[in-house]
């Protein structure tokens, strides 16, 4: 009578049924190992918990204490058992455990801003992390590129959707996100309404039937959103729980934070490597990558050639127009430098207007070509600086291959350099080699 009143239940459909009616199917086994503990040993048994079906649905957690009643031969006959409601406790426990858990991935975010090695496998180790709290499932991380007025996907999980890698913006969720500026769950009726308001279009994810959101801004450190993180889920029924919005919200400003860490480390990096006016190597490191090139030819074998161009006459182009002009000319033949060879090829600026190529995997006739090419890319091109005057630009450029034998990174630039000096003593414009 009190399991009735407890369920509510009328008695006629309690009584006489089967406990596995009641109980939870993921507790089933439990409960009846608890109940076959009692009969195997005749004893007391504590500590059942298990979930109940109330009748109007509700499942509610029962902590259990038996007692087997035997009967004179001492075989167990029945069981006595006394249930309290625990539900309230097992909330307080799973939001403890989550809210621990919770902890632990944000450390481990932390973490991983600082030993991920990319950008890449910061994203992967994120989305690893919050799987553990939230629904895995079609997951993608969006950033705003205020520059190019884009939306950029650098990382998903996701195998249905056709969303671009890069999109311009749009009404779509990732900019409704950005302006609503907090996390949320977007159900099928708010989308909506959203879409009746003009906030959002439902564009490529109509297609494939988005019905549910749960997303978070992504916030730099002066509060203004950068990205978005986002679930997303195509079923109907409920797939995300309030519980999941604090638990985003939260990550999200952790991953916030790594993002913008993992990001600047990268421009750091980026501005080490690189010659702040034209983007190709500087010379440190144009030197250290041809060191290695090098180093492998002469214990692996196979070839490279060395180009060292120098602009002819630049002096008069600073004389003339001005060092901002001059700048700008520089860049440009940077520009022409990266069309005139192959991506593979190290390119640097390892002197005011002089730049070394180091050409793999070619030998003295190829770095001739590229460097003829160079040449003659450089003297088609006049170069508008203001209206009317046109800047033309002459280079010398010296080749040297690299010799089979053990030749070092310094004795190939130094006889790429003899030949440099060649062709500007004959002449400038040309380009001279080697032997
Ligand atoms: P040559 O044909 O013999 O190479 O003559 P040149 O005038 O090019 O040679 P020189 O070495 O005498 O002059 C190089 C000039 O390059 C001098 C310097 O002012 C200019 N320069 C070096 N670095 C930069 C830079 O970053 N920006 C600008 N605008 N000019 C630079
Ligand atoms: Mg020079
Ligand atoms: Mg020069």
């Amino acid at each position: 009578r009190a399991c009735t009143i407890l369920l509510g239940y009328p008695v006629s459909e309690m009584a006489g049924q089967n406990l596995r009616q009641f109980v939870h199917p993921e507790d089933i086994p439990v409960c009846e190992a608890w109940l076959q503990k009692m009969l195997e040993t005749g004893q007391q048994q504590e500590d059942l918990e298990c979930r109940i079906r109330h009748s109007d649905g509700a499942w509610s957690w029962y902590g259990s204490s038996g007692v087997p009643a035997k009967d004179e031969t001492g075989v167990v006959i029945a069981v006595y058992g006394i249930a309290k409601d625990i539900t309230q406790r097992k909330i307080t426990e799973n939001a403890m455990r989550r809210s621990v858990e919770i902890q632990a991935i944000l450390r481990e975010i932390a973490e991983a801003a600082v030993m991920a090695p990319t950008m890449n496998e910061l994203y992967a180790t994120v989305y690893r992390l919050v799987s553990r709290v939230l629904p895995s499932g079609l997951f993608h991380i969006n950033l705003l590129d205020e520059v190019a007025g884009e939306i950029v996907v650098p990382f998903r999980v996701d195998d249905v959707t056709v969303i671009p890698a890069r999109r311009p913006l749009d009404k779509g969720m990732t900019e409704y996100f950005l302006r609503l500026g907090h996390a949320a769950h977007i159900t099928p009726a708010e989308m909506d309404k959203l879409t009746a308001a003009g906030e959002y279009t439902l564009g490529e994810v109509q297609k494939i039937n988005i019905r549910h959101y749960l997303g978070a801004p992504l916030t730099d450190a002066h509060g203004k959103p950068f990205g978005v993180i986002s679930f997303l889920s195509m079923k109907d029924e409920e797939s995300f729980y309030p519980e999941d919005v604090e638990a985003i919200s939260i990550i999200a400003a952790q991953v916030s934070m790594a993002i913008e860490r993992k990001h600047l480390e990268e421009e750091l990096q980026y501005k080490a490597i690189t010659d702040g006016l034209t983007g190709l190597f500087n010379r440190r490191h144009f030197l250290m990558r041809a060191e290695e090139e090098v180093l492998r030819i002469q214990r692996y074998g196979g070839i490279c050639a060395m180009l060292m161009m120098d602009i002819d006459h630049f002096k008069k182009v600073n004389d003339k127009f001005g060092h901002a002009v001059g700048d700008i000319v520089l860049q440009r033949v940077a520009v022409l430098c990266r069309e005139a060879t192959r991506t593979t090829d190290l390119l640097g600026r390892v002197g005011g207007e002089e730049f070394a190529f180091l050409l793999l995997e070619s030998g003295r006739a190829e770095a001739m070509q590229v460097a003829e090419r160079l040449r003659l890319s450089m003297q088609n091109v006049q170069i508008t600086v203001k209206e009317g005057i046109q800047i033309p630009i002459r280079v010398s450029i010296g080749v040297a291959e690299h010799h089979v034998s053990k030749e070092t990174l310094s004795d190939l630039m130094n006889r790429a350099d003899k030949a440099l000096y060649r062709a500007k003593s004959e002449g400038r414009n040309r380009v001279a080699e080697m032997e």
